[in-house]
């Protein structure tokens, strides 16, 4: 029997016969979610100038005892106010250019204030600058604002738009068909025989994809008959990624592979030494990249965390697009592994991560009851209970 590749091994495989796409500039307002295709530079340093942090009274630190004559009003918006002179204070307003001469605000709580006179009612200012926004402090003019194969972010957009940024330069979306095949195959909602089933990876693949920046189309419910996936293998001769889903062991209906080669695929992996998600397949099929994960609802679902989405980052521009690996200590004891690799449905709190007692990978109540899937690598010795083990979150 052929050894089973090693996961990291086919994940590396996967990626490899990848090509991160074209960059695309785009609106900022449209660019949540996508990657940043190259190092973008703030066009401008914020603030600008030194503002204030406070509603209060600008003065200079060396009459930080007071009292102060009340010279200006400066407000966010306006150019800046006159300056201000010895025994001299302006009011001023949270975000407004600070008057020359002024280096220190005092909040407006700390003033007592007589017609143009104001008094300090509390300890002086402790530090010049205090409540003063320094020109720059947040980032200067050509300063890296969004670096390549940045994820956009809701807080990275901001940052962009306040570096003086209108459209970014983002990684284009991959264009994803998902085909799903299965005789006892139903759609969502509709009346079962006992020898049907629902699709509900169908569903789940979408969704997990919609987190992503991807232009992902359907072809749902596929025969089990070498002509039909092979039309649905053509028709999806435009897309980056072609992910068929059920149909990809070595039973007599599984037809994914041979309507893969009668086409003209070519293989690149086949089997992964991982539990569950075995029988998982890669190859090319002209310019896609066909990934055919099992059927079963949770082989789908790891093979589609650990593969498919890495993938779609990494077409999309993302420098780390592997899942990220959290830690957390075993609340049971974790029994030796095999010469696979091992992703238990578990679920994680803050007194540590739980295995649920069923790891039969067609139950989706566990599945969706679980928070994260528990990394277990091959080979490894029995884990007491405290060990710290590795996760992904889910
Ligand atoms: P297969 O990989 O086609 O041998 O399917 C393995 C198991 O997963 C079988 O029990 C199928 O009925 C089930 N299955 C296949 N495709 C889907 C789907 N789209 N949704 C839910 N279950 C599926
Ligand atoms: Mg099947």
């Amino acid at each position: 029997m052929k050894a089973l590749l090693p996961l990291e091994d086919a994940q590396q495989r996967l990626i490899s016969m990848a090509r991160p796409l074209p960059a695309e500039t785009i609106p900022i307002g449209d660019a949540l979610g996508r990657y940043v295709a190259e190092d973008m530079f703030a066009r401008r340093s914020q603030p600008a100038a030194d503002m204030s942090a406070m509603d209060g009274y600008a003065i200079r630190f060396e009459d930080r005892d007071g009292p102060w004559q009340i010279a200006g009003e400066c407000r966010a918006g306006s150019p800046p106010c006159p300056p201000i002179k010895a025994g001299q204070a302006a009011r001023i307003f949270t975000g407004a250019l600070m008057p020359d001469g002024a280096n220190t605000v005092v909040m407006q709580e700390n003033i007592e204030r007589d017609g143009d006179k104001i008094r300090l009612i509390s300890e002086p200012s402790p530090d010049q600058g205090h409540h003063v926004r320094h020109a720059g402090g947040d980032f200067k003019s050509g300063d890296i604002a969004l670096q390549a194969g940045t994820y956009l972010n809701p807080a990275a957009l901001a940052h962009g738009v306040m570096a003086g940024l209108g459209n970014l330069s983002t990684g284009q979306r991959p264009k994803v068909a998902i085909l799903s095949t299965g005789d006892e195959l139903v759609a969502p909602g509709a009346d079962t025989l006992p020898h049907q089933i629902p699709a509900s990876n169908d569903t789940m693949i979408l969704a997990m994809l919609s987190q992503l920046p991807v232009l992902a189309r359907s072809i749902n419910r596929i025969k089990d008959d070498m002509d039909s996936i092979c039309e649905a293998l053509e028709s999806a001769s435009d897309c980056d990624v072609i992910v068929t889903i059920g149909g990809a062991s070595v039973g007599d209906h599984d037809l994914v592979a041979p309507a893969f080669e009668r086409l003209g695929g070519q293989t690149d992996f086949w089997k992964i030494a991982m539990k569950p998600g075995k029988p998982l397949m890669a190859g090319k099929l002209g310019n896609s990249i066909v990934l055919a994960l099992p059927g079963n609802p949770v082989s789908a679902f790891v093979t589609a965390t650990l593969f498919l989405l890495p993938l779609v980052r990494y077409l999309a521009g993302a420098n780390s697009p592997m899942p990220v690996m959290q830690a957390a200590k075993a609340c049971s004891t974790l029994p030796p592994t095999t010469q696979r690799a091992e992703w238990l449905r578990a679920k994680v709190d803050e007194d540590g991560i739980n295995v649920f007692n069923s790891q039969d990978s067609a139950k989706l109540s566990i599945l969706s009851a679980a928070n994260a899937l528990l990394f277990r690598p091959p080979n490894s010795p029995e884990q007491p209970i405290g060990a710290t083990v590795s996760y992904i979150a889910i």
